[in-house]
């Protein structure tokens, strides 16, 4: 996104936050063309200019706040490198594929008895790519079969038996989660991906891989029966907020709505406190322990010091007073693992933008010392 506000910033693309697509008819798409001729994309300007579509596609959504992205310059003086020039290229390619032919296919189904037992291919043939030449991001999963004659006799050959088990669904990625927010219509182009950092960086997931932490799972367990956390609530909200914008609803009306939403939702959670606090609690000690003290045994957790400092301390203070002092920057992960030299916790570091390494808590550990040879 902030590459996307780049390329607005410098007049190369049209205003990047917006649920629009459909072309208002007081976009000038001749003026645009006749702009990228001289670009790298002029050949794909020439085919959709003498074998374009006569009016550009819709999409699904019309708003009227903001046209959908398409490109409003050509870069000029220093060339565009590395993702700037990719966005810029995808959102050119994406303009120019509204603008051109339907592609046409073939799909072949073929059947074949081999010894009385039904085998099914399927295949795919493009006849006329059009606008899959312009949009060259999409790939067809399906072969190409070659050419077959009914009741064609062929030779089979060869057999295997491929054995094969059902994988769990992947993991999101931040991709495929904002794909499936938007299907569930939460938030907009412009906050969906600022819905994902905030939860970043509130420590409700970790981004790699993209999974919610102990905390998240302890407060969605708290909340299971609030409609608070049921993706339907917000969604409700955010259409709401469409038909006040689209002139159907009132503002008073709405908000009456979601005020009295927002008290029933207040106070089953205000009859629920305690549990939410003591669960979510739990989840946070969970979070912050980084194994057993070597001296009594009790668990040790990441606390903070009056000075805000971080450090970790032994849960069997003030009986025992443990303490290990910690790096101020970056993730504290748990490895489950104890240093082989002197039995305190070892703990995994993960800085921004750093590869991750596992570090012996103990700063006097024989383990640090350079070993002479
Ligand atoms: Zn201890
Ligand atoms: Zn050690």
């Amino acid at each position: 996104m902030s590459i996307a506000e780049e390329l607005y910033m410098s007049g190369l693309i049209s205003y990047p936050r917006t649920d629009n697509t459909v072309y208002p008819r007081s976009l000038n798409i001749k003026g645009i063309l006749e702009k990228l001729k001289n670009s790298n994309f002029s050949k794909e300007v020439q085919e959709v200019i003498s074998n374009g579509r006569s009016h550009p596609i819709r999409g699904k959504k019309e708003t009227t706040d903001h046209p959908p992205i398409h490109p409003v310059g050509v870069p000029a003086g220093k060339k565009l490198e590395g993702d700037s020039a990719r966005i810029y290229e995808l959102v050119v390619r994406r303009f120019l594929a509204t603008l051109a032919k339907d592609a046409i296919s073939e799909n072949v189904s073929a059947l074949f008895d081999i010894s009385n037992e039904e085998f099914k291919a399927d295949g795919y043939r493009l006849i006329e790519p059009n606008w899959r030449n312009i949009y060259t991001y999409f790939r067809e999963k399906k072969n190409v079969l070659p050419e077959l004659i009914k009741n064609e006799k062929i030779d089979v050959t060869k057999i295997s038996f491929i054995e094969d088990k059902t994988k769990p669904p992947a993991r999101f990625t931040q991709g495929s989660l904002i794909a499936k927010m938007e299907q569930l219509s939460l938030g907009t182009k412009s906050t969906r991906h600022e819905i994902i950092s905030k939860l970043y960086s509130r420590r409700y997931i970790t981004l790699s891989p993209l999974a919610p932490t102990p905390t998240a799972i302890a407060v969605i367990d708290a909340l299971d029966d609030c409609e608070v956390v049921k993706p339907r609530m917000t969604a409700t909200l955010e259409q709401d907020m469409d038909s006040i914008s689209e002139g159907k609803k009132s503002l008073k009306e709405t908000v009456a709505e979601s005020r009295k939403m927002l008290s029933e939702v207040m106070s089953s959670l205000e009859k629920e406190r305690d549990k939410i606090k003591t669960s979510i609690k739990d989840a946070q000690r969970e979070e912050n322990t980084i194994g057993k003290c070597p001296i009594c045994g009790k668990d040790m957790i990441i606390r903070n010091s009056k000075k805000g400092k971080r450090f970790v301390g032994c849960t069997g203070y003030p009986n025992c007073n443990n303490t290990y002092s910690l790096p101020q920057f970056g993730g504290v992960f748990s490895t489950g693992k104890v240093c082989e030299k002197c039995n305190a916790p070892v703990v995994r570091i993960k800085a921004k933008g750093k590869r991750a390494w596992e570090l012996c808590l103990n700063s006097n550990c024989s383990s640090k010392k350079p070993t002479k040879k």
